[in-house]
């Protein structure tokens, strides 16, 4: 995608409604699955985005050290359920797998209904919702249901069974490269360890998978890694297994809820002004649409680790509405309901903007730089009068040549002029061609 590629204008053209609705597909056939940060869920989920871009699998042992934590003992579950006296299931993972808290011991007992209440979960605040709990580092069980169901229960013994193990094995995590011109890289990096969750983690997963296979399709200067981590301890162990990488990653994005209504949020990286910051805040300026910032804080998503003290990576993370900020988040009406194949694929062309921006912000030098060169007679200016996109190409050429003295970036300039940055970018690959810049 650089400037000097012929393909740098029209390479970010995709099909909008296409692929929002293959998002949105993906998305459906990844939703039952009980996912946790270890187990056959995550791998099986790997399985699935491998048919849209290839991924390098890896397992890292359970008690193994990672920083100041050990790779905890794997999780997996078969049946769990609730049955009354009379036999009959009133809660079953069947129904939905946020029924079971996630990491739950394993349990086949008889229980009062007094007894069993100290282990059910539920929003009374939204009373036909299931909420979604874990307990991955404190060995225990229990079960999540709707309020209206919780007090629907009856006096009487009941038969708890958790067929789940917890034993060692192994934390799976999956990643894929895209090797570009350059060893430098951009990391996208999304959680991938909710079960039936929608937008707080299905989006980011589905998003990340095709924007990988859409970057394999063209060429392109960054090298970009994708990776498909369980939250928190996923980039933790990432990142103790792969420090001699680290140095690689100039820009990062965290990827997660990117397919409710909501306006695009981003919040900056820890640094707060580095490049992947100013791209994506160009990228949404030149949406045209409302958006917010939210500056580095230390809770969050995986971005929490990327931008601890010690890493401080170039991360921030682009999502619409952020975790905890919408009332589905963490529920069972975090659904494919919620989340809209128009929003996934408007997210898409978000994330595209971003990467259109880091790969063509450059700094060229105006090789005609003693007054104005005379744009008329090259064909640049003033042939179309009254057309604003022309009228912003033209100031754009202006600005782009006054700009190029080696010290600016096409990015520097879009913000200096207010001008969007895919003009810009148009504005300096016609004075290239014209021989008016030269790349530094
Ligand atoms: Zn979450």
């Amino acid at each position: 995608m650089p400037l000097n590629n012929s393909t740098s204008i029209s390479s970010l053209k995709f099909d909008y409604d296409g692929v929002g609705d293959e998002m949105y597909h993906l998305a459906a056939e990844l939703f039952p699955i009980c996912r946790s940060i270890t187990g056959n869920g995550f791998r099986q989920s790997l399985q699935i985005i491998n048919k849209i871009i290839p991924l390098d699998v890896t397992e890292v042992p359970s008690g193994t050290h990672v920083f100041d934590w050990i790779v905890p003992k794997e999780w997996n579950v078969g049946d769990a359920y609730v049955k009354n006296s009379a036999g009959e299931k009133v809660i079953d993972i069947k129904h939905s797998n946020l029924h079971l808290l996630n990491y739950s011991i394993p349990v086949h007992e008889k229980f009062s209904l007094a007894e069993l209440k100290e282990h059910l979960y539920s929003l009374p605040e939204t009373p036909d919702w299931i909420p979604y709990r874990t307990s991955y580092y404190a060995e225990k069980w229990g079960f999540c249901l709707a309020d209206r169901q919780l007090h629907s229960l009856a006096e009487g013994e009941y038969e708890v069974c958790i067929d789940s193990s917890l034993e060692p094995g192994y934390l799976t995590y999956g990643e894929t490269v895209l090797a570009g011109e350059t060893s430098d890289e951009v990391l996208i990096s999304c959680h991938s360890c909710h079960p039936s969750l929608c937008n707080d983690n299905l989006s980011g997963m589905v998003l990340a998978a095709y924007l990988a296979r859409y970057l394999k399709s063209i060429p392109h200067r960054y090298t970009y890694r994708f990776v498909y981590i369980p939250g928190t301890i996923g980039s933790i162990t990432w990142l103790a297994c792969n420090e001699d990488k680290v140095s690689r990653i100039k820009h990062g994005l965290v990827v997660t809820c990117v397919g409710d209504p909501g306006k695009s949020t981003y919040k900056k990286s820890r640094r707060g002004d580095a490049e992947i910051d100013r791209a994506v805040l160009q990228a949404l300026k030149d949406s045209g649409q409302d958006f917010q910032v939210l500056d580095f804080s230390p809770y969050g998503y995986d971005e929490r680790q990327y931008c601890s003290p010690g890493f401080n990576l170039a991360v921030g993370s682009l999502s619409r509405t952020p975790n905890g900020g919408y009332p589905e988040y963490h529920t069972s009406a975090d659904n494919l309901e919620l989340v809209k194949p128009i929003y996934l694929a408007d997210s898409f062309a978000k994330y595209l903007s971003v990467i259109d921006i880091l790969e063509n912000n450059q700094v060229y030098l105006n090789l005609n730089p003693k007054c104005e060169p005379q744009l008329g007679k090259r064909g640049l200016y003033g042939t179309l009068g009254g057309r604003k996109e022309i009228k912003d190409f033209e100031f754009a050429l202006l600005w782009v040549l006054n700009y190029s003295d080696g010290n600016y970036s096409l990015l520097d300039i879009a913000e200096k002029s207010g001008i969007n940055f895919p003009v810009i970018k148009e504005a300096a690959s016609a004075l290239l061609t014209a021989n008016l810049l030269s790349p530094l």
